[in-house]
């Protein structure tokens, strides 16, 4: 007891201090109470002692009851004082700590709910900035007065205006995943709203060839619009990634999006079978519950037979780092065509051999430009002869690790990958028409 009064009369007779800044200082003792109930009650007893002293001949009373009314802000001391005789000195403009912001918690609660009302959410999450100098000078006043059951400033802020929204708006607050963060900066008097991102997962097929899966920005003019590109700034007038992003972002009405997808394909093969899953993180949404087989509906229709997708549900983040990180298998169709008549014992001889077989390949001349040149081993698990269409073609199909080369495989890149198709059968090869048919990926 004698501890708790004496440090906050010792806080008073130095700093101006509003109620709920000293009652902070001990915020860990008591429940059910605010800070500015506790500081008002110190201040209370504090009078009461300053006044019984002062009838003692206390020499210090007079002062404490000085530092009360102006350090204080405390009205009660001032009209003592006056009552006694005493000129109660002018109070210091603002409170050495929150400079009056806790007085505002209330008018920075409708703030943040005006803030978050063109924003669909189910909980969420208050985030308090404050300026560096506020939050050390709050430290340096606690260890100067060795103050062990303290909260901070912006831990008081966050709680209570989250309890006043939360009180508001009727939904929960969340620390882990918020479905929006409402950040508050009182002293720049800023209030901003973060949607965290919503995540929707499907698979794709694409229908027909010549379709980039990202959209691919002129490099001339990165994307500005140029005579080399038409004025479009990419170099194909859409992508798998436009197709779909576009619907899905105006549906949550995000501001937005990041495709991501198990893979891709070349932009002359399709993508058919099941489709290739894929994810669209759209950002800053205002929407998060959407139909989405209304969505999937409403993606199809405007892809217009380049593109459909299927299966749309909701994940997370690590959805997307897992689907990643998994190196799935792929199914593969292909028309391969070579430069002289095969026999069907060869062809019965390239089944056998590249079953479970492992290739190197260096990365393909095709693709150099971009990508470091290094070698890398793939697996082919199975390769099929589906059938003939010529004496010089056949269609294959085959089953292999995410990441091989297909063309490669068939034509050997000037021995850059090996074995293939092309060495093994002693025959230039190359592929006319390749379709992925299935991605083999667990769970997605
Ligand atoms: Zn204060
Ligand atoms: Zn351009």
């Amino acid at each position: 007891m004698e501890d708790i009064l004496g440090k906050a009369m010792s806080l008073l007779r130095e700093h101006p201090l509003c109620d709920s800044c000293l009652g902070r200082q001990f915020a860990m003792l008591g429940y059910g109470i605010t800070n500015g109930e506790r500081g008002r009650a110190l201040k209370t007893i504090l009078l009461l002692d300053a006044h019984l002293r002062l009838g003692a001949g206390d020499e210090g009373a007079l002062e404490d009851l000085r530092a009360l009314a102006s350090n204080g802000f405390f009205e009660p001391a001032r009209r003592l004082l006056e009552k006694l005789g005493h000129r109660a000195p002018p109070s210091p403009a603002e409170c050495r700590i929150c400079r009056g912001i806790t007085s505002r918690i209330g008018e920075l609660a409708s703030r943040a709910l005006e803030a978050l009302r063109s924003y669909e959410f189910s909980n969420l999450l208050v985030g308090v900035r404050l300026p560096a100098e506020v939050e050390e000078a709050e430290d340096a006043l606690r260890a100067e007065f060795g103050l062990e059951h303290g909260e901070t400033l912006r831990n008081e802020l966050s709680r209570e205006i989250g309890k006043m929204l939360v009180g508001e708006l009727g939904v929960p607050v969340e620390h882990r995943k918020p479905d929006v963060v409402v950040l508050i900066e009182p002293f720049e008097g800023s209030v901003e709203v973060w949607p965290s991102p919503v995540f929707v997962a499907g698979r794709y097929r694409k229908l027909v060839r010549g379709i980039p899966q990202a959209k691919w920005v002129c490099v001339s003019c990165g994307g500005r619009g140029c005579p080399k590109c038409g004025w479009q700034g990419k170099l194909y007038p859409t992508s798998v990634s436009e197709l779909i992003t576009e619907p899905i972002v105006e549906a949550f009405r995000g501001e937005d999006a990041a495709f991501h997808a198990a893979g891709r394909e070349d932009i002359d093969a399709r993508m058919l079978g099941r489709g290739r899953p894929f994810v669209v993180e759209v950002k800053r949404p205002r929407k998060r519950k959407v139909d989405l087989s209304w969505l999937e509906e409403e993606v199809n229709k405007r892809a217009g037979g380049l593109v459909s997708v299927s299966g749309l549900r909701y994940v997370d983040r690590d959805f997307v780092r897992r689907m990643k990180a998994e190196r799935a298998e792929k199914v593969y169709e292909l028309v391969v065509k070579f430069d002289r008549p095969v026999s069907d014992d060869e062809l019965k001889a390239l089944e056998e051999a590249f079953s479970n077989i492992r290739v190197r390949q260096r990365t393909p001349l095709r693709v150099l430009h971009r990508r470091p040149d290094k070698v890398r081993t793939r697996m082919v698990r199975e390769l099929e002869v589906l059938g003939r269409l010529g004496p010089d073609s056949v269609r294959l199909r085959i089953r292999c690790d995410g990441g091989l080369y297909v063309k490669e495989l068939v034509s050997g890149d000037g021995g850059r990958t090996r074995p293939s198709i092309s060495e093994f059968i002693k025959a230039g090869a190359r592929v006319l028409e390749l379709d992925v048919v299935d991605v083999l990926m667990e769970g997605v």
